[in-house]
């Protein structure tokens, strides 16, 4: 998976590709779907989501430019898989995940496979994780339709977020934002499709 999908499409960073190897993906998806967890493509995992692509995980992973002593946010837990292989590369990672059991089940699976610094807590993304703010990076799974103000407002000076927007029907982008001297620094990256960051209830 890591040679023939991720690096071969350029991902050059090689604590990234190495994190890609270490985390085994199938103990994040359905047991039925065991098999084809190392495939080319995203698969569901109940409750209408899904797991990115591995080259998805790999590409936002590298936007980061994740360092050892980073603290990061992740918005949309999902399967967990996003945020073990960022936990291979920092210091702590916070998760947050709308829907219960699939935070649920994220925290145990991470707690199971031995991903100690990764806390996950059910909620809405749009809020943020204020009482843990600022995070060296923020990393988005799930697309609004404009980055959220809290999320930026969590970044620290110097920091990365990298964040799919647009509509759930039509185009969506991979954002990256930087927070710089003269300010939020905006590049969009790559076309994808991500399941909507929906309105917390
Ligand atoms: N990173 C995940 C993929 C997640 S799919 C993985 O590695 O498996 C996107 C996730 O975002 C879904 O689980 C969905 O429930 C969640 N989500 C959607 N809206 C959200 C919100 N407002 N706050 C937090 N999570 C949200």
């Amino acid at each position: 998976m890591v040679r023939e999908q991720i690096a071969a499409r350029g991902i050059t960073n090689l604590r990234v590709l190495e994190a890609m190897g270490q985390v085994p993906r199938h103990e994040f998806v359905p047991a039925e779907l065991r098999s084809r967890a190392y495939e080319d493509g995203p698969l569901p995992i109940g409750h209408g989501q899904t797991i990115s692509q591995p080259y998805i995980v790999a590409f936002m992973t590298e936007a980061l430019d994740p360092k050892p002593t980073d603290r990061v946010l992740e918005i949309g837990t999902g399967s967990g898989y996003q945020a073990a292989v960022l936990s291979g590369l920092v210091a702590e990672v916070c998760s947050i995940e709308l829907v219960e059991p699939l935070a649920r089940r994220a925290e145990t699976d991470l707690r199971r496979l031995g991903f100690t610094h990764v806390k996950v807590r059910c909620g809405d993304g749009h809020l943020g994780w204020p009482e843990a703010a600022p995070f060296d990076a923020i990393i988005v799974t799930c697309a609004p339709e404009e980055v959220p103000p809290a999320l930026v407002a969590q970044l620290k000076a110097g920091g990365r977020m990298i964040i799919p927007v647009g509509s759930q029907w039509g185009a969506q982008e991979l954002v990256l934002l930087q927070r710089t001297p003269a300010g939020l620094e905006k590049n969009a990256v790559l076309p994808v499709r991500f399941v909507p960051m929906v309105k917390g209830r």
